[in-house]
């Protein structure tokens, strides 16, 4: 049997170019769905990651994109063949526009504040359950530390995919999606069976 591992979410989108990211960008504003966006290319952005580097886009930046994120500054051309015109972006601009959206947007504006909220909750509880004596706690603390630190690498490897630089295999990050379910199973018996 190869590689495999199933994946539970509300919504699968395929394809990060302009129309997926689009969608997801309004259905995160919108719902509080479970989105998984899947995409041959290694990097968001679709045809535009393809495109010759004179190619632009037909109309202005300011009318293209995503909802919640500006493309462009809303710049006049102060000269040349477009002088007066709105700026009209480059694939390039285009393709650094989608990774930021990618990266600031879905990646961090959800994962880090759900970490906050997880770490600020789970002392709260702690803490009204007088437990902060207890072994277990002090494990289960040990290992919400140690997910956290996965969490970091997670972003590291978003960076290094981004600039390109990625040297690992799709083995290592099939068999590291796997890390947060035995967490989630450890930190779920401890915290039922308070073993010790
Ligand atoms: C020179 C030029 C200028 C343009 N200017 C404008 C403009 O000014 N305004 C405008 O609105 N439009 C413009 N367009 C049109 C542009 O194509 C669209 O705006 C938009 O980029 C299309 O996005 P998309 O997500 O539909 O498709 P794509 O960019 O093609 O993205 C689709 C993505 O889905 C992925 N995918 C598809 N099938 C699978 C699969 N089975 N498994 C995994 N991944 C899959 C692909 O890898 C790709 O990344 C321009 C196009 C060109 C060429």
């Amino acid at each position: 049997m190869g590689d495999s591992s199933s994946l539970e979410t509300d919504y699968l989108v395929v394809g990060a170019g302009a129309m997926g990211m689009a969608f997801v960008d309004a259905l995160i504003d919108e719902s509080d769905a479970h989105v998984v966006m899947v995409d041959r290319r290694h990097r968001p952005g679709g045809h535009w990651l393809d495109s010759y580097p004179f190619v632009q886009l037909h109309q202005p930046s300011k009318s293209y994109g995503v909802n919640s994120t500006p493309l462009g500054q809303d710049r006049i051309e102060p000269g040349g063949r477009e002088k007066g015109f709105l700026e009209r972006a480059s694939g390039a601009e285009i393709c650094g526009y989608f990774d930021e959206v990618m990266e600031h947007r879905l990646l961090t504006a959800i994962m880090t504040p759900a970490m906050a909220i997880v770490w600020l909750t789970g002392l709260m509880l702690a803490y009204w359950e007088g437990a902060f004596s207890d072994g277990w706690l002090h494990a289960k603390l040990a290992l919400v530390f140690l997910l956290s630190g996965y969490q970091g690498a997670l972003s590291r490897w978003t960076r290094e995919f981004a600039a390109d630089r990625n040297t690992r295999s799709a083995k290592f990050y099939r068999i590291a999606n796997e890390v947060p379910t035995v967490f989630l199973i450890a930190i779920v018996l401890l915290v039922v069976l308070k073993p010790f």
